[in-house]
């Protein structure tokens, strides 16, 4: 027994002989040799202990280049990593939310890779601020005094509302609208963490003028509006219009902030949706003040946007809050590309990768489909078919509203459903599908044309 395992530990190859065989060479070509070596120092250390521990001799056998090939995959690579979107979610968190267009990711690297004027002032010659860089054109497309950007809707909200309520003051919210937005953002906490006392009028389905115009008071510092993005409330239900809201407070000289969440900048009812409130339309109403996200429905990197009085914008910029929630270049770069687009108009759901694929026409999502099919076609194990589907918005945005797409759903002879999703989880570019019925459904409305031979080639390699 002894001597069988010495024999087997003997039989391990040496680190040398590994980083000289060929193998070793072609990863030489992907991953830093530091990397390379230490995967090869750690498969064989697994091995070295495995046999010691008493595992059975042919684990020896057991492909070493394939397992240091599978540790360089994990480990080799960034931790943060394109993947591919087969979901058909448009805007997904997790998946990192609104992809951006060429022309923005060109400018943004324009600016990332040398000086930008972030901070000055070229007319002047001295000290700028970063702030001009978007104002502008957010003035122009909400229609709003004024406006800036922070670090996200949820930084929006919170610096709003800090600094727009003096401590203990209380801000009154719809009971139908005290909601979770996901990842434990709630407008309850958000608020009890700046200070402010909440005072929740109205009952879940319906809130009436009535209750807004019986809580205000001396101690009201603001009445806040908050869109159900992520969820919809049907039945015997009842809120009250905004332009409601804007007499009361003007009647009570209080502030009137609508937290909009998507900040849906274009009309999207000749797309049939309805739901979303376009900003400047919200604007216009007299609203104080609004907030939303740049990263949902608008399309732009991850930020946050507050619209609004001047007055009211001008005391955000100057707490100090507003400095530790503030934009770095990358986001201005991009932001200001996309808000470029929407300003000059053209084709803006073409050139907005998220309402691209949202609005994008059924039978482009099928082809895509088919391509896939296609290419699966002559993989003896798997059976493939393209079936019509629905897909979703997502990102907290348009609930309950349903676009026709296309999926390829998937099956393998021999391998579950969850372990097909697993392995094409931990190929170089993963693949994010779902599973339902034990098959593996790929929504192609998420997945880019480009991204059409990778798929086929990890089914392929799943296959072999
Ligand atoms: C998504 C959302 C937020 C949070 O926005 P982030 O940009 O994710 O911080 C806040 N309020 C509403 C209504 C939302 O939909």
């Amino acid at each position: 027994m002894q001597q069988t395992r010495n024999n087997a530990l003997r039989g391990l190859p040496s680190v040398d002989k590994l980083l000289q065989s060929e193998e070793t060479q072609k990863w030489l070509k992907e991953y830093p040799r530091r990397v390379v070596l230490k995967a090869i120092r750690e498969v064989l250390e697994e091995r070295r202990s495995e046999l010691l521990s008493g595992s059975a001799e042919n684990e020896i056998s057991r492909n070493i280049s394939d397992a240091i090939e599978k540790k360089l995959l994990e480990s080799g690579s960034f931790s943060l990593k394109p993947v591919i979107n087969a979901t058909g979610i448009v805007i997904h968190t997790n998946l990192g939310r609104a992809p951006l267009s060429d022309k923005t990711l060109k400018h943004l690297t324009t600016i990332a890779s040398g000086y930008s004027n972030l901070e000055y002032d070229l007319k002047a010659g001295s000290r700028g601020k970063r702030h001009v860089h978007l104002r502008a054109l957010l003035k122009e497309l909400t229609g709003a005094e004024d406006a800036m950007v922070v670090n996200n809707n949820a930084a929006a909200v919170f610096l709003a509302l800090t600094a727009l309520t003096s401590l203990n003051k209380e801000v009154i919210v719809s009971r139908g609208e005290l909601i979770e937005i996901g990842g434990s953002f709630r407008i309850p906490d958000i608020m009890a963490a700046g200070g402010a006392i909440l005072k929740e009028v109205g009952t879940t389905n319906k809130t009436h003028l009535y209750d807004y115009e019986n809580a205000v008071t001396d101690n009201t510092g603001l009445i806040l509006k908050v869109h159900r993005s992520n969820f919809q409330l049907t039945g015997f239900t009842e809120e009250v219009e905004t332009a409601d809201l804007v007499k009361l407070v003007s009647k009570t000289s209080k502030i009137l902030m609508y937290d909009l969440g998507s900040g849906c900048l274009i009309d999207l009812k000749p797309w049939g949706i309805h739901s979303e409130p376009v900003v400047s339309e919200v604007v216009k109403t007299g609203v104080d003040i609004v907030t939303f996200s740049g990263d949902k429905l608008l399309g732009g990197p991850q930020c946050g946007v507050i619209a609004g009085k001047q007055k009211h914008i001008e005391l955000l910029r100057k707490h100090p809050l507003a400095r530790a929630l503030r934009v770095d270049k990358f986001t201005i770069s991009a932001m200001e590309s996309v808000l470029m687009e929407y300003a000059n108009g053209d084709d803006i759901t073409k050139n907005i990768p998220i309402l691209e694929m949202l609005l994008c026409d059924p039978d482009k999502i099928k082809e895509r489909a088919l391509k896939i099919e296609q290419g699966l076609k002559s993989l003896p194990n798997f059976t493939v078919t393209v079936r019509e589907d629905d897909s979703e918005a997502g990102g907290g945005s348009l609930p309950c509203v349903k676009f026709k797409t296309y999926t390829v759903l998937l099956k393998h002879s021999e391998i579950s459903a969850e372990q097909l999703q697993k392995l094409s989880r931990i190929t170089k570019t993963p693949l994010i599908g779902r599973i339902k019925d034990d098959t593996l459904i790929l929504d192609a409305r998420t997945i880019f044309d480009s991204q059409l031979q990778e798929i086929i080639e990890i089914f392929r390699q799943i296959d072999k």
